[in-house]
């Protein structure tokens, strides 16, 4: 008997040095009073408090960033309470006032009769893990800021409209030929957000982007998102007198689609201003004084009422 005895005892140190040996903090959880019955010594190397300090899951639950305690601490008693296994990532205290990401991978150990008797896992330091998502998170914004598209509408961005302003500034000017330009500039939109919410307002800005595209009849004409609800339009070799006509298609398909706008002074439904130039670029002449002077019509059809084109000065 006393053989048996030392041979149990033997394995459960084989046991004991393995679990306390690896990575992976392993701990014990009573089900009957939410209290820890075993928590690996390892836990205190990693957040500083002694495995002697964890004693009810009030103590874990204290020690969660305020962020992540309350769904963490939710999530962990439904699905212990369904008897599910489950993992919850959250940032854990340490003693120093720090932080660690944790992945807390849970089991649920059953009695005979079924019912759920302790709660057993393992708990990772998942920093490093942590830390390479968000260096990812990161990366991918750098690359949005790099490319061409908006990343909202999926029309061509502001970077983009740079790019092809410049090379269609230059085409004009060697050959010549007009280069047009409108600007449009969703009216009272503050208050569409403030009425509809800003979800809805996204959802109008890529609405109002689909239906800009329609007016595009030739492929050197190019839309882009200058900013905000601001949206440009560059028309090479088109005299003023086609670029108001395109203006004309614009409030024309804006009109038809009829998006609802209540609190608009111009109309029930969502209105456009825009400003237009043509010019014939000649050497010397400044790209960006022509786009301050279609972005001033613009301001000059706002004044007026909205719902407009200004194309010349008077
Ligand atoms: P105006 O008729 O004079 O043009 O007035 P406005 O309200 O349209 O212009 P204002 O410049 O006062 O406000 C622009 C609004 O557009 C405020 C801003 O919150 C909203 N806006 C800009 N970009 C976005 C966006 O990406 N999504 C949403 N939902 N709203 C945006
Ligand atoms: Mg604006
Ligand atoms: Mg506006």
């Amino acid at each position: 008997m006393s053989e048996i005895v030392e041979k149990l005892e033997e394995e459960s140190l084989v046991y004991k040095t393995l679990l306390e040996s690896t990575k992976a903090i392993p701990w014990r959880i009573q089900w009957d009073n939410l209290s820890f019955s075993y928590i690996g010594p390892q836990i205190e190397e990693l957040l500083g408090w002694a495995p002697d300090s964890w004693v009810s899951v009030q103590d874990w639950a204290e020690r969660i960033h305020p962020e992540d305690r309350e769904w963490a601490v939710n999530f962990c008693v439904a699905q212990s309470k369904a008897g599910v296994e489950h993992e919850a990532d959250y940032r854990a205290l340490t003693k120093d006032g720090d932080y660690v990401w944790i992945r807390d991978v849970v089991h649920v150990v059953r009695n005979d009769s079924g019912e759920v008797d302790a709660l057993v896992g393992f708990m990772f330091d998942i920093s490093e893990r942590k830390r390479t998502e968000q260096r990812l998170i990161e990366l991918q914004r750098e690359l949005e800021a790099l490319s061409f598209k908006d990343g909202l509408t999926g029309i061509a961005n502001r970077r983009r409209f740079d790019s092809v302003f410049e090379e269609d500034w230059e085409q004009a000017r060697r050959s010549g030929r007009p280069l047009s330009l409108l600007m449009l500039d969703i009216d009272y939109f503050k208050q569409y957000n403030d009425t509809y919410g800003h979800v809805q307002g996204d959802y109008c800005l890529k609405l109002v982007a689909r239906v800009l595209e329609k007016t595009i009849r030739r492929s050197q004409d190019f839309l882009a998102r200058f900013g905000g609800e601001e949206f440009v339009l560059v028309l090479p070799d088109t005299d003023a007198g086609e670029a108001s006509q395109m203006a004309a298609r614009c409030h024309a398909l804006i009109e038809q689609e009829w998006i609802p706008h209540e609190r608009s002074m111009a109309r029930k439904s969502l209105t456009m201003s825009i400003g237009a130039g043509t010019v014939v670029p000649m050497h010397g002449d400044e790209r960006l004084s022509f786009l301050e002077l279609v972005d001033r019509r613009l301001y000059q059809a706002k004044q007026r009422g909205r719902n407009t084109t200004v194309s010349s000065e008077d």
